[in-house]
């Protein structure tokens, strides 16, 4: 379990699966969130953070994937706000990077802490 009060950026609820409200976000990632808030100066909008297995979208993956570790989020985004985020998470060492910046609306940018060995950059 990690302390909420160490993030003066992020509220837990923000995480909360959205299928199950189960949190289980780790220190590792979320100390690294902090460091990207304290950096970029902006608001993040976390648009997805925990999700259990059962979430509808983990559901259909063979294995859960890095937001069911509690090592990932998705951050609401767009244009020169999506690439101060990605500038600097990279900066950072955030090694999974994924970019939806298609339609008009429902732009992000999902964040994640992976081993360093199958840092990626990937798009939806
Ligand atoms: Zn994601």
């Amino acid at each position: 379990m990690i302390n909420w009060n160490d993030y003066k950026s992020f509220k837990k609820s923000e995480f909360d699966c959205k299928a199950t409200g189960e949190n289980d976000m780790q220190k590792e990632f979320m100390d690294k969130l902090q460091e990207l808030r304290n950096r970029l100066g902006f608001p993040l909008v976390i648009t997805s953070g925990y999700r259990s297995v059962r979430h509808p979208i983990e559901a259909k993956k063979p294995k859960g994937g890095m937001h069911t570790k509690g090592l990932a989020c998705d951050i609401k985004c767009h244009s020169n706000t999506a690439y101060k985020i990605v500038k600097v998470a990279l900066e950072l060492g955030f090694t999974g990077i994924g970019i939806n910046q298609k339609g008009a609306t429902g732009r992000f940018v999902h964040l994640d802490l992976r081993p360093t060995n199958e840092a990626l950059i990937y798009s939806y």
